[in-house]
């Protein structure tokens, strides 16, 4: 033993040893089990293992010792314990021949004391004395190799890989989820792709196989299933059993579904008490769902089902912008990888509570082992047989919390991903190809362009191709990307400057190792003036983001240091606010859950439908109401053409719904498209009332009107001053209508508001452009009911047309798009042709301008509006300070005439005249009248602001 201690292998030896290991794994002579053992045993020095590695033997020679030493290792492990292990069976071994000697040694002594039991009494109890004493110091040693014995035979190493296995199946699940997006990025997509889509997506989520959804609607259930639609009516029984489900519930369990779902492992997920999502589970892979109560992360489920549904519906009937998809899919994507960790909490509880079982506490109790899972839903758990004082226990305990941290560490590279791939999913000229380790292709930010494919001799883009593959007709570019691959060695260093390049590459490295790259593709020209610095994803996304319009606003508030705070801000493009809550939520990487208040919505919802119906009820019986009678001209209807009009001056409900009639008959539009009277009297009562069920002092039907009524101008000055036809009847109709429909159920709250409060609809549109969205689809819904669609003489293709022009006219009146579209106008103003875009372009800048005609009108009547639109910010700001969401700075104060005055002046010298000014310039002075209006009530607001400021200061002084 003590010539083995002395044996102390170099660290050379060591090296060496380890390289023969790895070599023997990958070349399949030894397991991976087995190279742990033997690493084991190399920690506790085990002797021969010892011996082995301080010989500095040839490789050959050490591979067979190794084999015959875990061949004798397999061969004793199913033997008696007191043989299992090399080390402690030398040990012994040879403490029992000692002690099997020093046995023998007594006996003889023993038959001595027999022979000479009276003669040397002395000797022999000499004799006796020593042997009995040695005899006894070596059983005690022998006790205490059996016991180190015992501690060492437990080590199970199937168990921990067991808890590694859970690990690794998980985050392979996972990580393929972003793969999905690579479907949407064909340059064809159908609604076709993005249902198969969707498929894969939840599939790879959450293990759903299929889905339907069900819908409560109008005294009838639907159920919708892939093309299929089932209806039946609403009895008590079903109302009994769907609204009060479980969140989570088996529909086998139900007795008005089963009939309908006759396969196995449907699982109903209730979303609100009208709309429910049925899937179909991968039985290997439904605890995910299932798990959801428990770890109480429905809500993220619940999100997830609205915009499947949501978007299953809208394939059929819009055009879809793979952006948004892209982008709200890698958000929920990301979502749900971030819930897994329950999924991988639980598979650890369940693989060592077989043997250590595991128990809930309410608080830290001494003397038990806990197990801490950050945010999982029990704050202690304790396993009852786990001792730290046992190496197999120690070891169980460790790889618990190894596994938990690599897998937050894997969520957390997600999150990087995602962020990384969103900022080229929104980029307009960059294109970013990721691929992984093996160069396979593993996301694309958009599909590529012609341009680009002959920019970069690209020719196909498949799911699985390789970097090879896609430039197989670019040697050029294949071998800046091998070389810069292999020159880098994994550390990103200085490119050469070259200003013709077109392209960059970026190596992704995780914890010292490559794990792939992404090629990011310029179009057409590289504006940026020096290369970007190799470092990591965040500097580089930060650099990237400096757009041109980032810009812009930056010399804009250079130059008017008053807006920063003002109404201003409202139009202020999004990237920088996601840009500060990517990296606020970046230093919190905690998992928080949108709680979305059920009872609320439900109620608000059966009122709004109950409303809806006692109006129609109401509608056929009430005479005080628009009816056929009320359809005639009037002489001051050619008011109508002129910005004079002013709808204040108008007292009835129906005098305003009249006049929208009246602006579609005097121009023809109720003839040309057969509008149905009937119809078109529902539709205008329904809009009033969908515009006034909020009682806002501005956003209600009068500016939707006026809105109207100032397109109705804009158009019929534009092609008094200009030769060519811009709009055709179907445009000019169209125009109209978005118009009149812009703003309609608007909540008299702002989006950001709507976003703080995390109402149902930021919840529905994902917190982008979220009124707007609210008001098109509330529009098209209104235009599709039987009872209002005044469009029903539309051919299919036509109310398509139709239905998208509106939407775009509609999203165009997002505030965030205004300095991009305005500079987009401005490019394109030079050379404007008949190309649809530009039609498009122009559409929404006369939408947009028109939204603020109230401030363009002549100052009484702009002063007005400008004090409604006022009245509803203050409105806004007391709610927002009651119910504790961020205040929007611009908003305050605004009771006091000099705020006020302050920011309509910002407003419209930095907002609206500009856009004026711009159609202005297009449209050879058809919008000379609103620019001349605008400088005006710039002047009076002035006037205004130097009088109470003079005011006062007089107060002040007076003081
Ligand atoms: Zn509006």
């Amino acid at each position: 033993m003590k010539q083995e201690d002395s044996q102390s292998p170099s660290l050379c030896g060591y090296i060496n040893f380890f390289q023969v290991l790895g070599d023997m794994e990958s070349e399949g002579l030894i397991t991976q089990q087995e190279k742990r053992i033997i690493k084991q045993k190399i920690t506790v020095k085990e002797p021969s293992l010892m011996l082995l590695l301080s010989q500095q033997q040839e490789e050959t020679q050490i591979k067979s010792e190794l084999l015959s030493y875990l061949s004798s290792f397999q061969l004793t492990r199913s033997k008696s314990h007191t043989q299992e292990f090399g080390s402690s069976k030398k040990q012994g071994q040879q403490l029992q021949t000692q002690t099997i000697q020093l046995m023998d040694q007594l006996i003889i002594q023993l038959k001595c004391m027999q022979q000479y039991a009276n003669q040397q009494v002395i000797v022999f109890r000499l004799l006796v004395h020593q042997a009995t004493q040695e005899f006894n110091s070596k059983i005690e040693q022998l006790r205490n190799v059996l016991n180190s014995l015992d501690q060492d035979e437990d080590v199970d190493c199937t168990f921990i890989e067991l808890l590694q296995s859970n690990y690794s199946l998980i985050k392979q699940r996972y990580s393929r989820y972003m793969n999905s997006l690579l479907e949407l990025m064909d340059e064809k997509v159908e609604p076709k792709d993005i249902q198969a889509f969707l498929n894969t997506f939840l599939n790879q989520l959450i293990g759903c196989e299929s889905y339907s959804f069900i819908l409560l609607k109008d005294q009838k259930v639907q159920i919708h299933y892939e093309e299929k639609f089932e209806e039946f009516p609403i009895t008590k029984d079903v109302i009994d059993e769907l609204v009060n489900l479980q969140q989570i519930t088996e529909v086998h369990s139900l007795n008005t579904l089963k009939h309908y779902y006759q396969t196995p492992h449907h699982y109903i997920l209730k979303l609100t008490d009208y709309q429910y999502f049925v899937m179909q589970l991968d039985p290997n892979f439904k605890s995910f769902v299932t798990l959801s109560n428990k770890y109480n992360y429905t809500d993220s489920l619940i999100e997830l089902a609205q915009f499947v549904i949501y978007t299953s519906q809208q394939i059929k009937v819009q055009y879809f912008s793979i952006l948004s998809i892209g982008d709200t899919i890698l958000e929920f994507g990301l979502e749900i990888v971030r819930c897994s960790k329950y999924l991988l909490i639980e598979n650890i509880l369940q693989t060592i509570n077989k043997q250590y079982q595991i128990h809930e506490i309410a608080e830290n109790q001494p003397n038990v082992v806990t197990l801490k899972f950050k945010d999982s839903s029990s704050s202690f758990l304790f396993a009852s047989n786990l001792d730290l004082k046992k190496q197999q226990d120690l070891l169980v305990y460790n790889t618990v919390n190894q596994v938990y941290q690599r897998y937050q560490q894997f969520i957390k590279q997600c999150y990087e991903r995602m962020q990384f791939y969103k900022y080229f999913l929104r980029s307009k000229n960059l294109f970013m190809i990721d691929f992984d380790k093996q160069g396979r292709l593993r996301f694309l930010s958009r599909a590529l362009s012609q341009k680009i494919k002959t920019q970069f001799h690209i020719e196909k883009i498949q799911i699985d191709s390789t970097y090879k593959q896609i430039f197989t007709s670019n040697q050029q570019m294949l071998q800046s990307i091998e070389n810069y691959i292999s020159n880098a060695k994994w550390k990103l260093t200085q490119q050469e400057e070259d200003q013709n390049k077109q392209y960059e590459i970026f190596i992704r490295k995780e914890e010292k190792q490559f794990k792939g790259f992404s090629l990011i593709l310029l179009e057409n020209e590289w504006v940026r003036k020096k290369t970007l610095p190799p470092t990591n994803g965040k500097t580089v996304r930060k650099q990237l983001l400096q757009t041109e319009t980032m810009d812009y606003i930056k010399k804009l508030e250079e130059f008017n240091p008053d807006i920063r705070n003002s109404v201003v801000a409202m139009y202020m493009p999004q990237t920088q606010e996601f840009n500060q809550t990517a990296l606020q939520s970046q230093k919190t990487p905690t998992l928080v859950f949108r709680k979305i208040d059920k009872g609320q919505v439900v109620g608000k919802n059966s009122f709004f439908f109950k409303q809806r119906e006692e109006e129609r009820r109401f509608m056929k019986t009430n005479p005080n109401k628009l009816n056929e009678c009320h359809l005639i001209l009037k002489e001051e209807d050619n008011q109508l053409d002129s910005l004079e009009f002013n709808i204040h001056l108008l007292k009835s409900a129906i005098e305003k719904q009249r006049i929208v009639w009246a602006m579609l008959e005097r121009n023809n539009f109720n003839q040309i498209f057969a509008l149905p009277q009937e119809k078109m009297i529902n539709f205008l009562i329904e809009m009033e009332n969908q515009y006034n069920m909020n009682n806002n002092p501005y956003h209600n039907f009068d500016h939707g009107v006026a809105v109207m009524q100032a397109v109705n101008c804009f158009i019929k000055q534009l092609s008094k001053q200009l030769d060519q036809q811009f709009f055709n009847n179907m445009t000019k109709f169209c125009l109209l209508l978005s118009a009149l429909c812009h703003d309609v159920a608007h909540t008299g709250k702002t989006n950001a508001y709507e976003a703080n409060s995390l109402s149902q609809l930021a919840i529905r549109y994902h917190d982008k452009v979220i009124l707007e969205q609210h008001h098109a689809a509330t529009t098209i819904k209104i235009l599709r009911d039987s009872q209002t669609n005044i469009l029903c003489n539309f051919s299919d293709q036509d109310f398509r047309t139709f239905r998208k022009q509106l939407i775009s006219n509609i999203l165009s009146t997002d505030m965030q798009e205004h300095f991009k579209m305005l500079k987009e106008f401005e490019s394109r103003v030079e050379q404007y042709g008949n190309d649809p875009e530009d039609l498009s372009l122009l559409c929404g800048m006369v939408t947009h301008a028109a939204d603020f005609n109230g401030t363009a009108r002549k100052w009484p009547q702009s002063r007005l509006w400008s004090e409604k639109i006022n009245q509803e910010y203050r409105a806004q700001y007391a709610e927002e300070g009651k119910q504790g969401y961020p205040q929007q700075p611009f908003m305050k104060d605004l009771d006091k005439l000099h705020v006020m005055s302050k920011n309509e002046i910002g407003f419209i010298k930095v907002i609206v005249r500009p856009l004026y000014h711009q159609l202005n310039l297009f449209g050879k002075g058809a919008f000379q009248d609103c620019v001349d209006n605008l400088d005006e009530t710039i002047f009076e607001w002035e006037k205004v602001y130097q009088q109470e400021l003079k005011a006062l200061q007089q107060q002040q002084q007076g003081n």
